[in-house]
């Protein structure tokens, strides 16, 4: 069996599932699933991000906009654009490509919750976070949700598992922490502040790691057979990388996500789940 828990393709092939789901429902009711993603300013990796969302939309059958605002608006004209888009009955989801600019970046919280929490596909808003906190995992941010997906497609085994999750931010290490709580295993979360951090990974069988520095794992560093998830994103000499330095640790490990090809097409694919979940139930078209 392969090492690779290869993201790329259960993502497509998730999407391929979805594309179907999505063609019946249009068959029956002529209604499809749409996506709006707002994008303020110019920063190149947001609209590099944005574009593989609404690529990935078009494949899959959700239609899909993006409203692209300048660095100067205001904080009010924000929410304003926010509230129309809560209020249009055509639109399922709506995302707000962070980081925003520095000049509304202090009320990240404020637009996010504003967002209509039955919209909120990426499952930041406050009311979807608390529903995890009771284990109902409806809209769930995409990276933990893709990365449970993937881990479970590959058979692995939760359950009464040492898993260390390095990264303590609301769109990784938090929302994971209930979702490996909820099945049994045995969670450690560690960040800048964390004492001998090498012991914690060194008893790791699932290691987690999104700290945003290339090769901050090596071999010397897990436990034999461990299963590495690796969600760094980083670009040395242009090319892209994780934090595992993979060639050093695929004998050691016991699975590993590559990057490119791992836990980001879980993310974007956890996305197109999403929007198609929030349609369903916005349109009461659930499955009972
Ligand atoms: P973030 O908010 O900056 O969080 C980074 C986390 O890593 C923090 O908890 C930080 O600890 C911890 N950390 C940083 N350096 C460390 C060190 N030397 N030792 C121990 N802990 C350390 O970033 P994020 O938004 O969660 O993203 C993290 C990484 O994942 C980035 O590379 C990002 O590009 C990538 N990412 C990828 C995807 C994907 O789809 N592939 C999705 C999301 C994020 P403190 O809390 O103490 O600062």
């Amino acid at each position: 069996m392969s090492k690779i828990l290869n993201g790329r393709k259960l993502a497509d092939r998730l999407n391929v599932e979805l594309q179907s789901q999505i063609e019946s429902i249009f068959k029956k009711k002529r209604l499809r699933p749409k996506l709006v993603t707002i994008l303020v300013g110019e920063d190149p990796a947001s609209e590099i991000y944005v574009n593989i969302k609404h690529k990935t939309c078009k494949k899959v059958g959700i239609d899909s906009l993006m409203v692209s605002l300048p660095e100067s608006i205001s904080r009010e004209e924000l929410m304003s654009k926010i509230q129309e888009l809560n209020e249009d009955d055509s639109i399922h989801g709506i995302l707000l490509q962070l980081p925003l600019p520095d000049s509304l970046k202090e009320h990240t919280s404020e637009f996010i919750e504003y967002i209509s929490p039955k919209k909120d596909v990426d499952g930041f808003h406050p009311l979807n976070r608390g529903k995890l906190f009771d284990y109902n995992e409806e809209l769930v941010a995409c990276t933990p949700k893709g990365i449970i997906k993937l881990l479970e497609d590959a058979k692995v085994e939760l359950q009464g598992k040492d898993v260390v999750i390095i990264n303590r931010s609301n769109l990784v290490g938090k929302p994971l922490i209930f979702l490996f709580l909820k099945r049994n295993a045995t969670i450690t979360v560690c960040h800048t502040s964390t004492k001998d951090i090498e012991s914690h990974m060194r008893r790791a069988d699932i290691l987690i790691v999104a700290v945003g520095v290339p090769n901050f794992v090596t071999k010397e560093k897990i436990k034999e057979g461990a299963i590495l998830i690796d969600v760094g994103t980083n670009k040395i000499d242009g090319k892209l990388c994780g934090d595992v330095d993979f060639d050093d640790v695929l004998e050691k490990c016991g699975k590993i996500t590559p990057v490119p090809g791992g836990v980001g097409p879980m993310t974007v694919s956890s996305l197109m789940q999403n929007t198609f979940i929030a349609f369903k139930k916005i349109l009461g078209l659930e499955e009972k």
